[in-house]
């Protein structure tokens, strides 16, 4: 049994992403960028296989929510009336001793006061309002009149649309409308890896109903998108449903969930699911003098709709991922001897690459011009990778390590040189049991796709 502490853990899988190309830090080469990070090749494929399959079953599933795509940039009077720019922000203190930037909530107290977490020095200023959107200038003039901000929550763009969005799906409530985009926030103490971010991507429904179904729409988002988790591969036992208290809730949220996932650094939050009712359109209706009511044809009714909004950290989910796919087993190397094997456990619905295929040797011509044929008969179908270099042991372990479900080898069988019945047909090996069976190629998109889907 390995005895590797969370922290450990935590180490090998930022040294893994690097290693491996799932994640870089941002401007590595001019010394980085504090709370910024890159995607590499491996890591776009499993944050695009994330996203798709929450816009799959939130919106291609579904009847009843239409997507947008909203502009990063907004009109200032946006963040004015959503009250982000008086209140988006976290109650900064600075040591005096160490010169460290904390968030209030950071500072540790032992029962003899406040106490910087990292000197643990107790001269502290007082806490003050440090508000977290990026300020920028829209134009060529910077002054007053062009400033705007990054958007800190793709929430709003969806709020201030929902007149054009109603009025071109003709969609009756309850109805929703989802995006997934940037969202950037100017965090006083980025840390623990991409979890929390200066720069980070979001996935928001804003489901529209009457006052009446919120409490219950409330329950039934949770429950959804507790399914979803599980739906990619994450133990239901490592996800927990906090209740947020009256006391810590948005003045307007009726009720809010937080959706945690058990980090190696700790229990953190996922998604917040929030009964947000009809403060958001309210708003905006009054700051900007435009109706934003929903008309009843039934009962002839006009309203403003409340909402109930599931926002999910894209960044924080792809973390929980490979934190809850990161394993070492023990498996046979070439000879026989058993090895630790790193496998990233991947479900093969987010796995960056879906089937790996190796002819048995590279120098064996028909060998390799029948995995060529594989990967053509399969690339329509999914995201397949070639590979003729090493021991085939080898190829298979580099695999494991970036959680390739499958690996399909072509072998002397295959082309029906000892037994005519096998040609054609190749391994197919699964990642996790290390279990081969034999199929016939032109069973391969099938196969595959019923695995992955
Ligand atoms: P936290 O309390 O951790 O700062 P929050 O409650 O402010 O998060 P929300 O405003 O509810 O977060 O944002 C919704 C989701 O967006 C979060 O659940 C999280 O997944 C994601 N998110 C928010 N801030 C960050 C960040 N700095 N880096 C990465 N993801 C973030």
């Amino acid at each position: 049994m390995s005895t590797v502490t969370d922290a450990q853990r935590m180490e090998k899988i930022v040294s893994l992403c690097k290693r491996r190309g799932l994640i870089f830090q941002s401007s590595e080469i001019y010394g980085g960028l504090n709370g910024l990070w890159d995607y590499g090749p491996l890591g776009v494929e499993l944050k695009r296989n994330l996203k798709n399959y929450w816009w799959r079953v939130m919106v291609h599933e579904r009847d009843d929510v239409v997507g947008l795509d909203g502009s990063i940039l907004m009109n200032r009077a946006v963040w004015k009336a959503s009250g982000h720019e008086d209140t988006f922000s976290d109650p900064m203190v600075d040591c005096r001793s160490c010169k460290a930037r904390l968030r209030a909530d950071q500072l540790i107290d032992k029962g003899k006061g406040r106490q910087c977490p990292n000197c643990g020095g107790k001269d502290l200023t007082e806490p003050r309002a440090f508000n977290l959107m990026f300020k920028t200038y829209v134009g060529a003039t910077e002054d007053e009149s062009s400033v705007t901000y990054l958007r800190p929550e793709t929430a709003q763009a969806i709020f201030v649309q929902f007149k054009n969005v109603l009025e071109v799906s003709r969609k009756k409530l309850p109805f929703g409308i989802a995006q997934i985009g940037k969202a950037f926030r100017n965090e006083i103490n980025p840390r623990n890896f991409t979890f929390r971010s200066r720069e980070f991507e979001q996935m928001e429904l804003e489901y529209f109903c009457r006052a009446e179904e919120g409490m219950k729409l409330l329950e039934y988002w949770k429950d959804e998108r507790l399914k979803f988790y599980e739906n990619i591969g994450i133990a239901r036992d490592k996800l927990h449903v906090l209740t947020v208290p009256d006391e810590e809730r948005a003045f307007y949220s009726k009720g809010t969930y937080d959706i945690e996932y058990d980090f190696p650094f700790g229990r953190q939050e996922l998604e917040g699911v929030a009964y947000r009712t009809d403060y958001d359109l309210s708003q905006h209706q009054k700051a900007s003098g435009k109706s934003l009511e929903y008309f009843d044809e039934e009962t002839k009714q006009k309203f403003i709709p409340h909402v109930v909004e599931p926002s999910a950290g894209v960044d924080r989910t792809v973390l929980a991922l490979i934190c809850e796919a990161y394993s070492e087993d023990q498996a046979p190397d070439e000879k026989g001897k058993m090895e630790t094997r790193l496998v990233l456990r991947f479900h093969p619905r987010i796995a960056p690459i879906k089937c790996a295929v190796f002819p048995l040797l590279k120098n064996k011509e028909p060998l390799v011009a029948k995995a060529k044929e594989i990967v053509d008969l399969l690339r329509p179908h999914v995201f397949v990778f070639y590979d003729e270099s090493g021991a085939i042991g080898r190829r298979y372990r580099r695999q494991d390590e970036i959680g390739t479900p499958f690996g399909i080898t072509v072998d002397f069988e295959t082309l029906g040189e000892k037994d005519s019945t096998l040609r054609d047909t190749v391994t197919l090996r699964e990642r996790d049991s290390m279990k081969q069976e034999r199929v016939a190629i032109k069973d391969l998109p099938d196969i595959l796709v019923s695995r992955i889907r």
